[in-house]
């Protein structure tokens, strides 16, 4: 078992101490097969929220009415959900009411797809009910039971199929496949930030376009959100030489790149519409500026470099070089080091200094003056000392009142 497993042997135990069932299911049994790194340990038992919680010291409730109970166990906490069925699906999304139940059977059910029906009890046994081991060896993704039935359940595991499929370089089964093309219209039920957290584990895959493949083949891209005019962009990235991406920043801006977003507003746009943070929408508008910069001249300005700053930088070199027109790293590196200053305010003077030298009473004209100071440190024109930049804004200030 991995060391994270074995570490939460003690759980498991105490549950099955008790008299109840515990297993390991769902994508840390899959990751754990498949020999990849976990990232979260789940838990399913027979035993029901309050018996669980009656085991433990320290539990929390994270998600009682689904059943989830987040039991604390030396600094660990792990995710503990009762047995259940979930019943009547009336909105194409989640059950409208989960059931607990004491069968393990009934929980593998209602799973998505056969690599994540697994469960695993702490001796290392897997149960296995719907071949879900065969398909993690041939690399399948086929829906648990019929998948049309599944898909109008919820229509989320549409975008997960195609997700896994890009994640672990896995075929979608052909009638699960025809399932997702039927059923393709339901996505836009679904709410948008659900869809993009799959949509950015796609794009940063290990195979994205396998993923990208099947969102075509399937044409659940057209119920994304501003994507339905985008089969083009989605061809040119399943037509470029293998590639992956880093991060989400890197993928929003090869997105924004690809469907012709190049304004800060356009970017914006589509950025809002998927729901994105105000982080992001920053980080890829300064990393698209860059993009541009890097497409037109392969390199930036020190005015450019010193607005993009350096992670947008090398966010837009990542897909400068998936597109075919990166730079060195190293060289870019090197430019946004000699920069004389990276940021506003190390400038050596502020307003406050000039109001003291009397250069400039307060309003909009020392915002001037200090950003003519700002631009002529960053192209190299006055040292970014005290008495030379005071110099400098005595001289714009004689200019500006001539
Ligand atoms: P990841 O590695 O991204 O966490 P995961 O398979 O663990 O992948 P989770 O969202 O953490 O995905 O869900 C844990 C398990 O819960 C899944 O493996 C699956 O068994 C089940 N599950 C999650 N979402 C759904 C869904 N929409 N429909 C049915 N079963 C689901
Ligand atoms: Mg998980």
């Amino acid at each position: 078992l991995p060391p994270e497993f074995e570490a939460a042997r003690p759980v498991l135990d105490t549950i099955t101490a008790a008299g109840y069932e515990a297993y390991f299911v769902g994508g840390c049994v899959r990751d754990t097969i498949l020999g990849k790194p976990l990232h979260d340990v789940d838990i399913a038992t027979s035993a029901f929220p309050a018996e669980v919680k009656a085991l433990f010291k320290r539990t929390v409730d994270t998600g009682i009415e689904h059943g989830t109970v987040m039991i604390l166990d030396h600094g660990t906490g792990y995710e503990t959900t009762t047995f259940r069925t979930e019943s009547s699906y009336q909105d194409y999304r989640r059950p409208d009411s989960v059931t607990f139940v004491r069968s393990l059977q009934q929980d593998l059910q209602r799973r998505d797809f056969t690599i994540n029906a697994l469960a695993m009890k702490t001796s290392g046994e897997v149960v296995d009910l719907f071949d879900g081991l065969a398909d993690l060896k041939a690399g399948v993704l086929r829906a648990v039971g019929v998948a049309e039935d599944r898909f109008h359940e919820d229509a989320l595991r549409m975008m997960r199929a195609i997700r896994f499929a890009s994640q672990l370089d896995f075929d979608i089964e052909s009638t699960t496949e025809r399932a997702i093309q039927d059923n393709a219209a339901l996505l836009s039920k679904i709410a948008v930030e659900r869809t993009r957290v799959e949509w950015e584990k796609l794009l940063t895959g290990q195979a994205p376009k396998r993923g990208l493949a099947a969102l075509l083949a399937t044409d659940l891209y057209r119920y994304m959100p501003k994507m339905a005019d985008q089969r083009a962009a989605l061809v040119t990235l399943c037509d470029l030489p293998d590639w992956q991406l880093p991060d989400t920043a890197s993928a929003w801006t090869l997105m924004a790149w690809l469907t012709g977003c190049r304004e800060r507003q356009q970017i914006s746009r589509l950025l809002k519409a998927w729901k994105t943070s105000n982080e992001l929408i920053m980080h890829v508008e300064a990393a698209s500026h860059a993009l541009a910069a890097l497409k037109a001249y392969g390199r930036l300005t020190a005015r450019e470099n010193f607005d993009v700053g350096h992670t947008a930088l090398k966010t837009a070199n990542q897909v400068a070089t998936l597109l075919g027109f990166g730079q060195s790293q190293a060289e870019l590196d090197q430019a946004y080091s000699a920069l004389p200053i990276h940021d506003k305010h190390e400038l050596a003077v502020n307003g406050g200094d000039l109001l003291r030298a009397g250069l400039v009473t307060p309003g909009p004209a020392m915002g001037q003056i200090l950003a003519a100071c700002l631009a002529a440190v960053i192209n190299g024109k006055v040292k970014n000392e005290r008495a030379e930049l005071l110099d400098f804004a005595r001289m714009v200030a004689d200019s500006k009142s001539d």
